[in-house]
């Protein structure tokens, strides 16, 4: 299906086939806590602290609207690209800096579904759960959803590869991001993990 993507205020929208994607995960470490921080968007976090994830190939996603509000930071020098809408700091998705790895963790605080109909699309939140010894409330692993998780991925990957799909709606024809990243210094993340515990 196509699930539709909507930052808080409207002003950033898109969409992303789901038919596609490799697998949903609460990720439970502390940057993608961080990230939460930095935007201001606590809600976004589980009880234990954990960010809901669909991991995807980048070609199954679009902007359609206000991608000049589309922003990135990363939480230090060879961290992850984050993506947000700067509009009203809703997360968006997190990408490698290698623009050719086929790999997007799209943040499902952007998506434009009921609860429901998210998990009848992506699956149930919190079925595969991963980075569980970061978690601010204990969190049960499942090792055998972790490895079939992490091998959807390496397949969605390897997929995308041999699609030779060059498309991602967060890097140029030139394989430049489509902005230049914000990285917060030492000292801010310092300050973000401290908040975010
Ligand atoms: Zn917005
Ligand atoms: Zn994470």
């Amino acid at each position: 299906m196509t699930m539709q993507l909507r930052c808080r205020c409207g002003a950033v929208r898109g969409e992303m086939d789901t038919a596609r994607a490799y697998v949903r995960a609460s990720c439970y470490c502390k940057d993608c806590r961080a990230f939460a921080r930095f935007l201001g968007q606590p809600d976004m976090l589980d009880a234990s602290g954990g960010s809901d994830i669909v991991a995807t190939a980048p070609a199954t996603v679009r902007f359609t609207a206000g991608v000049e509000h589309v922003a990135c930071m990363s939480l230090s020098p060879k961290g992850l690209y984050r993506w947000y809408a700067a509009c009203c700091r809703t997360p968006l998705g997190n990408t490698p800096r290698a623009p050719r790895l086929p790999y997007v963790g799209m943040v499902t605080a952007c998506f434009d579904a009921a609860p429901q109909a998210v998990d009848a699309a992506l699956g149930p939140r919190g079925r595969t759960v991963i980075n569980t010894g970061s978690a601010t409330a204990p969190v049960r692993a499942r090792p055998l959803l972790f490895v079939t998780g992490g091998l959807r991925i390496l397949a969605g990957i390897l997929g995308a590869r041999l699609r030779r799909e060059r498309t991602s709606p967060f890097f140029d024809s030139s394989d430049h991001p489509l902005r230049r990243p914000e990285v917060i210094s030492r000292e801010q993340r310092a300050a973000l993990e401290r908040e975010a515990g």
